[in-house]
């Protein structure tokens, strides 16, 4: 990807755990590299099409000058959090702060944190079989949305769907939708717990009747593989009610684990129920 860089910007600021360093303040010098895509505006020479470095060294003044936090590494993703927020076209970004006063007993050229952060793409599957379904689907989205450092892109349509296992259920209504996020998977995963909580979910039989289920189903393209938490879902390819909302948003999404588009799972999926279904004719 393409850089915008930006060296050694000096700003006094008051960041630092002992509290004569919150009154008296002292220099701090932040270095960032924004990756973006650069060629359109390399070809029509217009800054809308690219970053405009003027705006973001304002942003990263004010986060500096006007908060005081302990650590640096506070300082420095508070910086990353902000621009990627404010700036749709910025990918990831590289931050640097430095510290050469840092009250320490001994000489040194400086004291630094590096990071790098990047907007993250998560595809989240919702199913509500229980009371005004709709309204549990639409306030999943909602809270999605007004989370800080989450954005909903795409929602697909809600399908209605016979319930999935053994126990004798209402049917569910279901939608999956692809959002842009700062969170790490497992902050995705207690944020969407904290929803369905928040939606009156009481968790008893498994895969039983539920006001809100929300399970994460890619995370960019990472696989993960933890007691608590597993990406892509385990479920998911073999799921009619994932899949065919996913194919609607993304079909050639690739599965990471399966190397398969969403769409050639389905495929797969709408067949093997076809031959399962001949079977039990013949
Ligand atoms: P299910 O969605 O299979 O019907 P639950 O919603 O009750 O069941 O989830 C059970 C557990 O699944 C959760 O406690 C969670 O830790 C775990 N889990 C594992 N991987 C995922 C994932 N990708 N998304 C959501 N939950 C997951
Ligand atoms: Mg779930």
């Amino acid at each position: 990807m393409d850089k915008i860089n930006i060296k050694n910007l000096e700003i006094f600021a008051k960041h630092g755990v002992y509290s004569e360093e919150n009154v008296l303040g002292q220099k701090f010098i932040i270095s960032c590299t924004l990756y973006t895509d650069l060629r359109s505006a390399g070809l029509k020479d217009e800054l809308e099409k690219s970053l405009d470095y003027g705006q973001i060294i304002t942003s990263i003044k004010e986060i500096v000058e006007n908060n005081v936090y302990k650590l640096i590494e506070t300082v420095a993703q508070s910086i990353a959090d902000g621009l990627l927020e404010e700036n749709e076209m910025l990918k990831q970004v590289w931050v640097e702060v430095k510290k050469p006063w840092a009250p320490v007993a001994a000489h040194l050229e400086t004291v630094s944190v590096e990071i790098l952060r990047k907007k993250h793409i998560a595809y989240i599957a919702l199913g509500s079989n229980m009371g005004d379904r709709e309204a549990y689907l639409g306030f999943a989205i909602d809270e999605l949305n007004k989370t800080p450092h989450c954005r909903v892109m795409k929602v697909s349509e809600f399908i209605n769907t016979e319930p999935y296992g053994d126990v004798e259920q209402d049917d569910f209504l279901n939608a999956v939708l692809i959002m842009e996020t700062l969170l790490s998977p497992y902050e995705l995963l207690e944020l969407v717990q904290e929803i369905e909580n928040k939606a009156d979910r009481v968790r008893t039989v498994r895969w039983g009747p539920r006001t809100l289920d929300l399970d994460i189903i890619f995370y960019d393209d990472i696989v993960l593989s933890e007691d608590n938490l597993r990406i892509p879902h385990a479920q998911a390819h073999m799921r009619g009610f994932v899949l065919e909302p996913l194919v609607k948003l993304s079909p050639n999404f690739m599965h990471p684990l399966l190397s398969k588009t969403v769409s050639e799972l389905l495929d797969e999926l709408n067949k093997e129920e076809l031959g399962n279904n001949n079977n039990n004719e013949s």
